[in-house]
This record gives C-alpha cells, structure tokens and sequence, in this order.
C-alpha cells in the first residue's frame, strides 16, 4: 500500500516526486514507455528558468530524477495498464510489476504529439523536425520554414514563426483549412507566409546541416514535388496518454482529463491530474512543472484531512 503513486515522470510527475518526497510522503513514480517523458526527445532547452545558457532535455530530467531520488522518491519501470478507480485504496495493474494499491494518485502521463509516420520525421526530431513552435522557433532565425497542418493551432504557429523565419510555408493534405475563419485570414494576411495546399507530405530530407526540405505529392496533379526549408513543424495535434484509465475520469472530447478550475482535482476523490495530460492550452516544460507542484501539495492536503477524519471517526 502507497499513500501516492505517480504515473509517469515528465517534468510534471518529476515535480510532484519532489515535493512529495520532501513532504516526507515517500511517493512510488511509474516509469513508463518514455522515461524522463517528451523532453528526452529533444535537445537544448533555452526556456526554463535557471539554465542562461540552456540545458540539454535529457540532463534537465535525469536532474530532476536525481532530485526526486534524493529525498525518498521510489521509481519503478513499468506502464500503468488499467486503473480500479471505484473504490478505495485504488488499484493500479502496472506492466512487469502487478497490482499496486495506492490511498491516492497523481496522473501526470502527458499527452503525445502526432506524428506523420514519413521517412526522414523521427530521426530527425530536433534536428529540424519540430511538434512545438514556442518551443523551437527561436532557432530559426532567417530561415525558411514549413507548417504541417491546418487547424487553428497550425495557423497561430505559422504566423508566431514569422517572427523568426524569413519563410513560412503552410503545408496542408486537403485543399480546404479546418481552421477557423479568424485564424485563416490572420495567417493569409501574413506576407511572410505562403501556401501549399492539397500537398501530402510524402519524405522529410535531410541535408549536411540541417533539413534540406519536404518531399510532397501534388494530389491534383499525381506528381511529386519539392519544398526547400530548413526546418519543419508538425502540428496535426495530439493526444493525451488516457486510455488506461478506461473512462473512469471525466475527460474533454480529445481525452485531456478536466480538473477542477485553480486545483488538481478530478473528478475522483484523491485522484489528481497534473502536466500537458490535463492542459490543451500551454503545454510547456515550465507549466508541466508548476501544475505537478500543485497536484503534490493537493494530494498531501486529502491525505491529511482523511488521517484527521480517521483518528476523529
Ligand atoms: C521535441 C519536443 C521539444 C520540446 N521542447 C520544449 C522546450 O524547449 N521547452 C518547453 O517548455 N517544452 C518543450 N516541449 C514540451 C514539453 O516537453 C512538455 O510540455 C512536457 O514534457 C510535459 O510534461 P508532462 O510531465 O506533462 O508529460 P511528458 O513529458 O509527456 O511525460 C509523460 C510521462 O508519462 C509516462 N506515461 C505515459 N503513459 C503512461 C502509462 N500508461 N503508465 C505509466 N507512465 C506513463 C511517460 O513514460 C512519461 O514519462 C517539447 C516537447 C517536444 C516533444
């Protein structure tokens, strides 16, 4: 029996491990398939506070790791496969280990962005393939850029990378936008910007230094073409880690777990949710990091008020 259980160990679980575990509360934190979660993918991290001249994403979380450790943190591998959220203590069936039972837990299981399965995509992530504008803009200062997509996410990156880039091309499959008509005029109001539509993006190609460009196929013409830039983004959206949970927390029609307003707090008594799982909005390092901080403190308040109803019952 654990008085909490963390799944997960982005900078949101990692957080939370901390605090917990400063807290004296002696938290178990589930690995899972991606330990360290998205930052490992990546590179150099230039926006969160206390690094002026970055840290690298994998050495910012073993950091952390090591941070959590240091006070009393247990980490074990494994994936959570389904929850018993019906009744108290909750049941976790975690891969490689069994059941666990917890008194409470703190989902902090992120969400993936959504890839486009091409060649040429995964290996180059942070070498010129980006999920994340705000993140990874600010390395491509005149350079020239494409946008994979065209929902209102796609077009409020592509005109926040005009900032940087000298070139932006919006790269979309289908020769009409999901994005709202707001979205859309603002991006084709952007001289920077430039269209090519009814494309589908068939091979992402390297170059010595950096990405040489986007293969496509024309879908009106059957041909293939080529767009140079020296970046690509990819943003076609992307899903929170929930399906494990089979439904027993309330969720927005995208699976992101709703939390009451200011708190941690699902809709299960002693279950909270913390880090881009929970958050379809920001989805930052930073912000993954300060949501788990609550969730920690939230948890260690509804431990402590049921050991006071217990020794008051
Ligand atoms: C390539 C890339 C670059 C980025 N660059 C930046 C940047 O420069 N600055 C910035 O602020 N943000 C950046 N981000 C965004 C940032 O990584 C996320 O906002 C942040 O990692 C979210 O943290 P999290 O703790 O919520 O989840 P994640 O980091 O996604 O971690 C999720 C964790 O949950 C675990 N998990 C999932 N399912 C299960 C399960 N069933 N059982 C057990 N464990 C499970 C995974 O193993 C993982 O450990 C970047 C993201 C990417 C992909």
């Amino acid at each position: 029996m654990h008085k909490t259980v963390i799944i997960g160990t982005g900078p949101a679980g990692l957080t939370a491990a901390i605090y917990l575990a400063r807290a004296n509360m002696e938290p178990l934190v589930i690995e899972g398939w991606q330990p360290g979660g998205q930052l490992t993918t990546t590179t150099e991290i230039e926006n969160f506070p206390g690094f002026p001249e970055g840290i690298l994403g994998s050495e910012l979380m073993s950091n952390m790791r090591k941070q959590a450790q240091r006070f009393g943190a247990t980490f074990r591998n494994g994936s959570v496969k389904s929850v018993d959220f019906s009744k108290r203590p909750y049941t976790l069936d975690v891969e490689g280990i069994g059941e666990i039972q917890a008194e409470s837990v703190i989902i902090s299981t992120g969400a993936s962005a959504k890839y486009l399965g091409i060649p040429g995509e995964q290996e180059n992530i942070g070498r010129g393939v980006s999920t994340c504008a705000t993140c990874d803009g600010f390395f491509f200062r005149n350079k020239k850029l494409i946008i994979v997509g065209g929902g209102d996410s796609a077009m409020e990156e592509a005109v926040f990378l005009t900032r940087f880039a000298s070139e932006v091309t919006v790269v979309n499959r289908r020769d009409e936008l999901r994005a709202s008509k707001i979205m859309q005029d603002r991006a084709r109001a952007n001289e920077k910007i430039s269209w090519n539509l009814n494309k589908t993006p068939l091979e992402i190609v390297p170059g010595e230094m950096g990405l040489k460009g986007l293969k496509v196929l024309n879908n009106a013409t059957g041909e293939e073409e080529f767009v140079e830039a020296d970046g690509v983004f990819i943003t076609i959206g992307h899903t929170p880690n929930t399906k494990f949970l089979g439904g027993q927390i309330d969720t927005d029609e995208q699976g992101y777990i709703i939390v009451k307003p200011g708190t941690s707090e699902t809709n299960i008594p002693g279950v909270f949710a913390c880090g881009d799982v929970q958050d379809r909005q920001y989805r930052q390092a930073i912000t993954a990091a300060g949501s788990g901080c609550m969730a920690a403190l939230d948890a260690e308040r509804f431990l402590e008020a049921q050991s006071h109803d217990a020794v008051h019952a």
